[in-house]
């Protein structure tokens, strides 16, 4: 009997990233793809050009949500999501990220008893006021199968009591997007197409609801992107900033800026030509993040927290909030720091996440059937739980941070009550560390005697 997924998108990062996915899916044998889009984002264009740049099929169903108020915008994905599941009756449902059209997914197929995987589990903020980190937290839980892309993402999952054998690292797939489609992002002609002549080139997008709506945010912004005067700024604006600047009445500031060349969304080859072509990158966006940290692209983030902090510690990433001075002095000392060669072992992937989740999620349906790719390896730090024994105990926690070359991240008393964690605190024989590190010195540690979780 022919197997059947149903593979949900939203929005034009979550075509971008389930493009490779659906490739992969759709070469193997017994198996039918239904894709449906929700059409979160206003514009269906936005998302059309999408879905012909990566050469997907069309969808099979294609649900007109507009964005009104985001419970109208969940309740109408639910609704619509009803009888196409009903009518389908896949195996799994799949979505991957945080947006109401994942939440929507993740619920309508719990609800009717499919098992939900998630692609990018794990991805914490540790900001409950941000609506993404509700809609990730809740569908990580109610998913059969979790893909989170780094280490440190499968550890928030187990940290929150996820079962581990159903979290697999597996990389982030837009990494194997950029991979294919650097080339022909090469030999994109966006700066002649938008005449931006004068270099260096800093590329701006912003569209998080956390930013635009907050007017004093939005503010802050714009005036540290006015007061930017080296080089040309591109801001491929999306249509809902668009009018959220217009509202404001912060457009028409940014268009007396003759260095400031605002475009429409760009498709995604002309956005990584963009981006290889700049100096810098200003972006509250999540994807971005991680394409710059593998293309080597400095990026200041302008947002007080993130989801991806392995973007911060490659040092290629900062946040710099909404403050305009602050904007500005980061983008200054950013594009000193310069562009890098490709990164290396960069924390986000190595482009073969979309043909590990593809064999995961068959092994698990069809049980038995062989993986071909081992999981993710990511080079960056490892994450790894222990019970302090008499040999940590009584040792302050600076102390064996420097001994073992390990950073501890969290510290639980004995009574399970989390502490802070401070240079000079004694750790005491049956607490337990969650700490990080390179592999080797992990390793150290956990053999030194202290106790595995
Ligand atoms: N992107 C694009 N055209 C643009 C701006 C962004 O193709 O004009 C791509 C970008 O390369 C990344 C994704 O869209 O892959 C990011 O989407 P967005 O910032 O909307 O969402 P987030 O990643 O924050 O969820």
């Amino acid at each position: 009997m022919k197997g059947k997924i149903v593979i949900i998108t939203g929005t034009r990062p979550e075509i971008i990233k389930m493009a490779p996915i659906i490739h992969c899916f759709r070469e193997v044998e017994n198996l039918d793809l239904y894709l449906v889009h929700t059409g979160q984002h206003t514009d269906w264009n936005m998302s059309r050009v999408f879905i012909e740049e990566f050469e997907l099929p069309e969808p099979y169903a294609y649900l007109n949500i507009n964005t009104e108020t985001q419970i109208k915008q969940i309740a109408n994905i639910l609704i619509g999501l009803e009888p196409i599941l009903d009518e389908i009756a896949p195996d799994a449902v799949m979505a991957v990220g945080d947006t109401n059209s994942v939440l929507s997914a993740a619920i309508a197929a719990n609800k009717i008893g499919i098992p939900f995987i998630h692609v990018e589990a794990g991805l914490r903020s540790f900001d409950m006021t941000m609506p993404e980190e509700v809609n990730r937290i809740i569908a990580d839980h109610i998913s059969s199968l979790n893909f989170p892309p780094t280490n440190r993402a499968a550890s928030n999952l187990l940290m929150e009591g996820y079962p581990h054998e159903d979290i697999y690292v597996v990389g982030n797939p837009v990494i194997d997007s950029l991979i294919r489609m650097k080339d022909k992002a090469e030999r994109s002609g966006i700066l002649e197409d938008i005449e931006a002549s004068k270099k260096p080139i800093i590329t701006v997008t912003v569209h998080r609801r956390e930013n635009l709506s907050r007017k004093e945010r939005m503010m802050g912004i714009v005036d540290g992107i006015i007061s930017l005067d080296l080089g040309t700024v591109v801001w491929p604006v999306h249509p809902h900033t668009l009018s959220i600047l217009e509202k404001y009445g912060l457009l028409d500031k940014l268009k007396e800026k003759d260095n400031i060349i605002m475009t429409e969304p760009l498709g995604y080859i002309d956005f990584i030509g963009l981006m290889m072509r700049s100096s810098v990158i200003v972006t509250d966006s999540g994807g971005i993040q991680e394409e710059s940290t593998f293309l080597g692209i400095p990026c200041v983030v302008v947002r007080n927290n993130t989801e991806r902090p392995e973007a911060l510690e490659t040092g290629l990433s900062v946040l710099a909030g909404t403050d305009p001075k602050r904007i500005k002095y980061e983008v200054i000392r950013m594009s000193k720091i310069g562009v890098r060669p490709i990164v290396e072992n960069n924390p986000f992937g190595d482009g073969k996440a979309s043909i590990r989740i593809v064999d995961i999620t068959l092994s698990y349906l069809r049980k038995g059937f062989s993986q071909r790719c081992e999981t993710f390896q990511e080079h960056g730090p490892i994450y790894a739980a222990l019970i302090a024994n008499e040999m940590l105990s009584g040792r302050r926690i600076s102390e064996v941070e420097s001994t073992y070359g390990v950073k501890v991240i969290s510290l639980f008393k004995k009574d399970g009550l989390i502490d802070l964690v401070r240079d000079m605190r004694e750790i005491r024989q049956g607490e337990m560390l969650l700490v990080s590190g390179e592999r080797s010195k992990i390793s150290r540690l956990l053999e030194s005697g202290s106790h595995k979780v």
